[in-house]
């Protein structure tokens, strides 16, 4: 018989973080950031990232999402260091395998949903005849086909969100990275982009959530809780909230 951790050390995580750190340095002083952060995410979880302002989290999820390097330790993406991915590799990476969502959405404020979405298949070399059906059915997954030809300025901050969610997940990658994205929401916005998060973790996509919110975390499955840029805790969620299971 196989051992579970035989099991375990034949199917490698997508994402393995050993003695993780960051300094940042500025005008002859160093900050370190991030002091030695180790996990593992499996393909498919949905983990929240949590911690008081200034923690780490942000610079964390940058590092993870590859629009910034370590300083120290190691990062594993699907079983390759990043240090060993060159500027081409990353933007691969990038363009293909990940989605952000912001807390300030980073649309373009005078093109329609239409554009903004369709932007990353634009970048990612996806068939041109491609572009349009893919990037309808994801404003569709969102819910705001009646939005389509709308500037994103003169959207809601709830339906910004979505927009920038069905950009994130336009090229169908296979993790979602989201930052404090219910963080300038009111609270039934909040709940409608935490439902469409919910649905693409139930859809395969690996979620990666940062907030500060207690009751945003817990729609994962796991929580990691960083203070002064070391993990506090990482627990699993004993009852994980849903937004489905409000409305009943
Ligand atoms: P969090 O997301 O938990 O609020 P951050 O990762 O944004 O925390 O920031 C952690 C710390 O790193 C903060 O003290 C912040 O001021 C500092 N920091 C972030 N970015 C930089 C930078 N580019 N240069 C110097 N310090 C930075």
């Amino acid at each position: 018989m196989v051992s579970v951790s035989a099991i375990k050390w034949w199917s490698m995580s997508l994402i393995q973080v050993n003695d993780l750190e960051r300094t940042y340095q500025e005008g002859g002083v160093s900050t370190p950031v991030l002091r030695g952060v180790s996990f593992d995410i499996e393909s498919g979880e949905f983990l929240s990232i949590m911690g008081p302002s200034g923690s780490g989290k942000s610079t964390l999820l940058h590092i993870l999402g590859f629009l910034d390097k370590p300083t120290g330790g190691q990062y594993l993406f699907d079983g390759r260091s990043v240090a060993d991915y060159d500027e081409k590799a990353s933007a691969q990476v990038r363009n293909h395998r990940i989605g952000f969502v912001f807390q300030t959405f980073n649309l373009l404020s005078r093109y329609s949903v239409f554009d903004n979405i369709r932007l990353p298949l634009v970048y990612s070399g996806t068939e041109e005849s491609a572009w349009a059906e893919t990037t309808r059915a994801a404003i569709e997954a969102v819910g705001l086909t009646h939005r389509t030809d709308y500037p994103a300025n003169q959207l809601s901050g709830g339906e910004k969100q979505r927009v920038a969610i069905a950009r994130a997940l336009v090229n169908q990658p296979e993790v979602i990275f989201a930052d404090e994205p219910t963080g300038n929401l009111d609270s039934k916005s909040g709940a409608a982009v935490m439902e469409i998060i919910e649905q693409l973790n139930s859809q395969g996509h690996t979620i990666i959530l940062v907030t500060h919110e207690t009751e945003t975390a817990e729609h994962a499955n796991r929580v990691i809780r960083i203070k002064d840029g070391q993990i506090e805790s990482d627990r699993p969620v004993a009852n994980r909230r849903s937004v489905k299971n409000f409305r009943k």
